[in-house]
């Protein structure tokens, strides 16, 4: 017979270390909560974690490697992300992009640098950035809201002024969108390029809106890499939860949330423990694995399991993971003193239909 500890109960669950699940923790056990974070995977951070994959001794960011929406979310000042050793690297040129015959063009640290980097392939590309960034800049507080609001209703997104205008670039496939927007193949490339960044190929819809903001972002505040590796990013948010009194365990699968009189009461932990909550449950896993595996239908309901049984994941990505004792210096990635060994920077063909002829197979 197994003997188990008496159930321990909290005022906050939250499935899953990611730095959501994190970053929420953090704010219920700053407001007071006694919070427990449970995750299934051996070390905190899910899509943030830093491994030793490639090389011994060599980190690899296993799957987000760019701190870049980050910069404009209140959050990292919020919880003192950085008192509690966040430490940003923001490289000068803020990224840079070659391409095989030899050129290349940076985004700089200031719009005008960038514009005369557009130059070399465009002077209208060049006034056309000098446009769209003027456009992020105006709109950049009502972006950053945005991202911490209820998103608008149709009906809100087409009253408001130009809101017609403005649904049509939010549904703009990348290829459309750069195709009436840039007279240069290689603007048209690297922008149709950005939208691959969220998944988007260039036939996508919402492809142009997302490659125009994250362009626009990474102009704005730079795409910094994390010293020490992504995994740093959740290090400092356990800390500041465990400075707060919250408590984290790894190794802990939540295999199902126990609802009682339609309220949630407790997690049981693959193992079959159960810890009890007086309060809050919040995960951060998956919609589909919250509805379907931790609820389930006789929970959630049978309209809503089968459309969630119906949900059909999208494209994923496919990594390389290297550890290189030197870097390669071909002659063409000399755009900036220093350039290649101190930017984040992309390599492509010249032309969107690069992308366009690469993306089946590698779906397939
Ligand atoms: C290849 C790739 C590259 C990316 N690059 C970037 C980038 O450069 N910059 C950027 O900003 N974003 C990037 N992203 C996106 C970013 O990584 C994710 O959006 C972000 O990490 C999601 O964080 P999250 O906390 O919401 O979820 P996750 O990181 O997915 O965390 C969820 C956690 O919940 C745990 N969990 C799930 N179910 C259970 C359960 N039943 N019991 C216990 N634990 C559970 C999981 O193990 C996981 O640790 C990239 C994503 C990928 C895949």
């Amino acid at each position: 017979m197994i003997i188990r500890p008496p159930m321990a109960s909290y005022d906050a669950v939250v499935i899953g270390a990611g730095h959501n699940g994190l970053t929420c923790a953090c704010y219920l056990a700053k407001a007071g909560l006694s919070v427990i974070v449970l995750e299934r995977y051996a070390t905190i951070g899910g899509m943030t974690i830093s491994e030793e994959i490639a090389a011994p001794g060599h980190l690899s960011d296993v799957h987000a490697s760019g701190y870049l929406v980050a910069k404009l979310s209140p959050s990292p000042d919020e919880l003192g992300l950085a008192e509690h050793g966040l430490e940003l690297i923001t490289p000068n040129p803020n990224w840079a992009q070659i391409f095989p015959d030899g050129r290349s063009f940076v985004i700089g640290r200031d719009v005008e640098t960038t514009a005369a980097s557009i130059m070399k392939f465009s002077r209208r590309d060049a006034d056309t950035w000098r446009t769209l960034y003027a456009r992020f800049a105006a709109a950049k507080p009502t972006i950053v809201r945005a991202m911490y609001s209820r998103p608008e209703s149709l009906a809100e997104e087409l009253g408001a002024p130009h809101g017609a205008d403005g649904y049509r670039f939010l549904m703009q496939t990348a290829r459309n969108w750069v195709d009436e927007t840039f007279e240069s193949p290689e603007m048209r490339l690297f922008f149709a390029s950005a939208g691959l960044h969220a998944g988007l190929a260039p036939d996508d819809p919402l492809g142009g809106h997302f490659a125009w903001m994250f362009v626009a972002a990474i102009q704005d505040v730079g795409c910094s890499l994390v010293r020490g590796g992504m995994h740093r990013v959740s290090e400092a948010l356990a800390k500041v939860l465990r400075a707060r009194g919250g408590t984290i365990r790894t190794n802990a699968e939540v295999a199902s949330i126990v609802v009682e009189n339609g309220r949630a009461v407790a997690v049981r932990l693959a193992d079959g423990e159960r810890i009890g909550v007086d309060g809050v449950i919040a995960a951060n896993a998956d919609p589909r694995h919250l509805g379907l595996d931790l609820l389930g239908d006789t929970i959630i309901g049978a309209e809503a399991a089968s459309k969630l049984q119906r949900y059909e994941w999208g494209p994923s990505f496919f990594g390389i993971y290297a550890a290189l004792s030197t870097i390669s210096r071909r002659a063409s990635w000399t755009f900036a003193p220093g350039a290649c060994r101190r930017t984040r920077w992309s390599a492509s063909s010249t032309r969107p239909s690069s992308i366009r002829a690469a993306l089946p197979p590698a779906r397939a």
